[in-house]
């Protein structure tokens, strides 16, 4: 079993700006391996802190590159370019996916687990794996990427979502009146 609930939308703790990590230590390495479980048990292919619970600025991912899981604390984009529009998803969203068009390429920098300075060149779905992540860490979901008309849309499944009503929801035990 997964060691942390994935949080979904409506939770606050989604929507705010997460702190600055400025010990990196056992603990961290340790929250680093349960963010990790539970991105691998959803499945899922990346994992922020704050979907967790944890208001830290972290996140985890594993893009099945075969590069294995990795980790980067206090991340920043410090460089992007292009436009690429991809079918984005998120675990905090579940069942849902839009159209959304960012830069293509990204140039992220931050720490590992070590410390040490790491800095990675993405494009396409692994740059926007980065981006959406980064979204996280700043109280930002992909809900809030959308176009007017995908707004509009998204309104009303978001709301049966939190209802617990959406079509990837079981709703059988349960009358719904209406
Ligand atoms: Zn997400």
């Amino acid at each position: 079993m997964a060691p942390y609930e994935i949080r979904v939308i409506g939770d606050p703790v989604l929507k705010q700006r997460a702190d600055d990590i400025t010990d990196i230590d056992g603990k961290l390495a340790r929250l680093v391996d349960d963010m990790i479980a539970t991105m691998y048990a959803a499945p899922g292919v990346g994992l922020a802190a704050p979907q967790v619970g944890v208001q830290k600025r972290l996140f985890v991912w594993d893009i099945d590159d075969g590069t294995g899981a990795h980790a980067i604390v206090n991340p920043e984009i410090v460089e992007s370019d292009g436009e690429w529009t991809y079918q984005e998803g998120c675990l905090s969203v579940p069942g849902l996916s839009w159209e959304i068009t960012r830069p293509n390429h990204v140039h992220v920098v931050g720490r590992d687990l070590e410390g040490n300075e790491v800095s990675f060149d993405a494009s396409e779905f692994e740059g926007r794996m980065f981006q959406h992540e980064l979204d996280h860490i700043n109280g930002v979901l992909l809900v809030d990427r959308l176009d007017e008309d995908q707004a509009r849309q998204a309104k009303r499944q978001v709301r049966e979502l939190m209802l617990g009503l959406g079509e990837q929801r079981p709703v059988s035990g349960r009358l719904s009146l209406r």
